[in-house]
């Protein structure tokens, strides 16, 4: 199955956010995670952002991860299934990063 690249623009560092690379959303818009982090550690870490930050990064590599296996599967039932969960996952995500960008005060 050909997947096409999406990409758009990281709102820190101007560079292009393409699909594969770790990236969240914010209310800023695409974003590097880790132009995210660095901008977050500039202000200080607390353990509720190092908190926040880490469940980030399990969730992130789970969409990863659902990704891959979407383009594994061979059957369209079999994706569909894998893409809701992945999509469950990414709204999760989001929350979590509202929630890391707020209590960071980077937002
Ligand atoms: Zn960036």
């Amino acid at each position: 199955m050909a997947v096409a690249r999406r990409k758009w623009t990281c709102y820190i560092c101007g560079d292009d956010v393409v699909e594969g690379q770790r990236f969240t959303v914010t209310s800023k818009g695409f974003v590097h995670l880790e132009c995210l982090y660095r901008r977050i550690a500039e202000k200080g870490l607390s353990n509720d952002i190092v908190a926040y930050m880490d469940a980030l990064e399990v969730l992130n590599y789970a969409i990863t991860r659902f990704k891959e296996a979407e383009l594994i599967a061979a059957s369209a039932e079999v994706r569909a299934a894998l893409q809701e969960t992945r999509r469950v996952l990414e709204a999760e995500a989001a929350k979590v990063t509202k929630r890391l960008v707020e209590a960071a005060g980077v937002e």
